[in-house]
């Protein structure tokens, strides 16, 4: 079961496969793992016991940074990465980033954003489109409509907390979106990055 990967000069954290979207672009949908890794299909959550062992297990020479991003939205389990996140800040100098769909308000309302003040450095939240109609067509939530303001309204609150916050979209909206996605972060102060549609997963980032 592969609970921690390497990508790309990055060691990757896989603790969930749950996710309360079903993006048209994601790169679960083009086969089991990214680049030459195992399955990341999980047979069972892995509990904080088990993900520390496989981190204390892993090879990490080279690896500079951990992402918590996975076959998974690793919000899903937000106290647990928490957790870990602690665990590893404690024991090594590796930056810790956290790849998300921001939609953690409604998976997991009691989770108090503040307790990520310094243990996460980074946090990548997944924009996906300018507007509230446009979000639910691409990134397809259970919550609904409400979901696009309370992603926004997480991106807002995590600026005040998280050293580094970044917005990302992929290129399958019209450039005309992208160009409304890059002024609507820009009027929010958080940098936008345009991430290429893979759709083999070998050079997913
Ligand atoms: S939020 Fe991430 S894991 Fe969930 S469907 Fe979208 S791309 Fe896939």
């Amino acid at each position: 079961m592969t609970i921690f990967y390497e990508f790309e000069g990055k060691l990757y954290a896989n603790i969930t496969n749950r996710c309360p979207c079903s993006c048209i672009f994601c790169i679960r949908k083009n086969g089991d793992s990214v680049a030459d890794n195992d399955s990341l299909w999980l047979e069972h959550e892995p509990s904080y016991e088990e993900i520390i062992k496989a981190f204390d297990d892993f090879d990490k020479t080279g690896l500079h940074e951990l992402v918590f991003c996975g076959y998974g939205e690793p919000m899903e389990r937000a106290d647990v990465l928490l957790e870990v996140a602690k665990y590893v800040k404690q024991t090594t100098d590796m930056k810790i980033r956290i790849n998300t769909n921001g939609l953690v308000d409604f998976i997991n309302p009691a989770f108090d954003s503040y307790k990520m003040r310094y243990i996460i450095d980074c946090i990548s939240i997944s924009l996906n489109a300018p507007d509230p109609e446009s979000y639910l067509e691409v990134s397809r939530p259970k919550f609904g409509l409400p979901s696009f303001n309370s992603m926004l309204n997480f991106a807002a609150t995590v600026k005040t907390i998280v050293p580094e916050v970044m917005f990302t979209v992929v290129d399958i909206i019209k450039p005309e979106q992208i160009e409304q996605c890059k002024e609507l972060a820009e009027g929010l102060g958080i940098p936008l990055r345009v991430r290429h549609w893979v759709t083999d997963n070998e050079s997913y980032t």
